[in-house]
């Protein structure tokens, strides 16, 4: 550990209980990416989506939290809307024979549907792994959010790394490609770059 590391665990010894929980969470995420997985399970998802992302119904704003120090640091009051339209398959924090818990929520129906970006951002990756996620694109929302649309069938031509897009852009369409066990999106919005439950930002169903 380096000097600021060690600094940084002599801070978090005065935080509050859950904080120093969520901190002890994000230095791992930082240090050892797998683990962080474990800790959060072993936490409890909602702890951890809670603390970064909460919905104001009074201001119809979501407020997004500073990971250490729990404080309100931003807010998003634009428009955001469900990538695609069918039927949840399995929902945020759920367990599954393939994971632990799962970091998105999967939204079943037929492959080649149109999948929009939920809100305005600049697209960060549009390719394709072999494994995991398979042709997947990334988007960073500002506000420390970024959303991630997994398992496509086809990216747009039209979307390339570095194009800044709104919400409502088509991005690509459904598909089985990737770790997927049939035609899904798999859509994820991370927070500081942990997972946090997309309902939070989406009122009803897609
Ligand atoms: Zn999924």
């Amino acid at each position: 550990m380096n000097a600021q590391a060690i600094k940084l665990v002599a801070t978090a010894f005065s935080m509050k209980k859950e904080i120093k929980y969520l901190f002890f969470t994000m230095l791992a995420i930082i240090m050892v990416p797998i683990f962080s997985v474990m800790i959060l399970t072993q936490a409890g998802i909602n702890l951890v989506s809670n603390a970064l992302a909460t919905y104001d119904p009074q201001r119809l704003v979501v407020d997004i939290h500073d990971p250490l120090t729990g404080k309100v640091i931003d807010h998003v009051d634009q428009s955001v809307a469900w990538p695609i339209q069918g039927a949840v398959t399995l929902e945020y924090g759920e367990r599954s024979p393939y994971q632990p818990f799962h970091t998105g929520i999967d939204i079943a129906g037929p492959i080649g549907d149109p999948v929009i970006a939920f809100m305005d951002g600049e697209v960060v990756y549009a390719d394709t792994e072999s494994w995991g996620f398979g042709r997947h694109v990334k988007i960073n929302n500002g506000h420390f959010i970024t959303s991630i649309y997994a398992h496509l069938d086809t990216i747009d031509p039209n979307i390339h790394v570095g194009d800044t897009i709104t919400a409502g852009t088509i991005i690509g369409t459904r598909g089985n490609t990737g770790w997927s066990t049939g035609p899904h999106l798999h859509f994820q919005i991370n927070i500081f770059g942990i997972p946090v439950n997309p309902r939070t930002f989406l009122q009803g169903n897609p």
